[in-house]
């Protein structure tokens, strides 16, 4: 249970920004088979270029709510990566005073 919350949290962490787009949506195929299908309605969309373009213009227009959720979590996911990068930034500054030392 423990193992399989770790990874769906390195999941999470691992993926790109769009991917929060297809926590409302589920894609089945691939290539020009590739069809999303809105979990809130069931609307489906081919998506053969698999942009997410069409699925945050049908989130944005007919489940606004959830699409103020989406933006939300872009937020946070963007500013978590800015965390994360500002420390590896330290870290290494750190190192590098310490190497110098010598
Ligand atoms: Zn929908």
């Amino acid at each position: 249970m423990i193992f399989v919350l770790i990874v769906k949290v390195q999941i999470i962490i691992n993926m790109p920004k769009p991917v929060f787009i297809t926590n409302y949506f589920t894609t089945v195929g691939c290539g020009v088979d590739r069809v999303s299908t809105c979990n809130l309605c069931g609307k489906d969309y081919n998506r053969p270029s698999g942009s997410t373009g069409s699925l945050r213009n049908h989130l944005s227009t007919k489940h606004p709510e959830e699409f103020e959720e989406l933006l939300g979590l872009e937020r946070a996911g963007a500013e978590a990566e800015v965390q994360r990068l500002a420390s590896k930034q330290t870290q290494k500054s750190q190192e590098l005073r310490h190497q110098s030392k010598f």
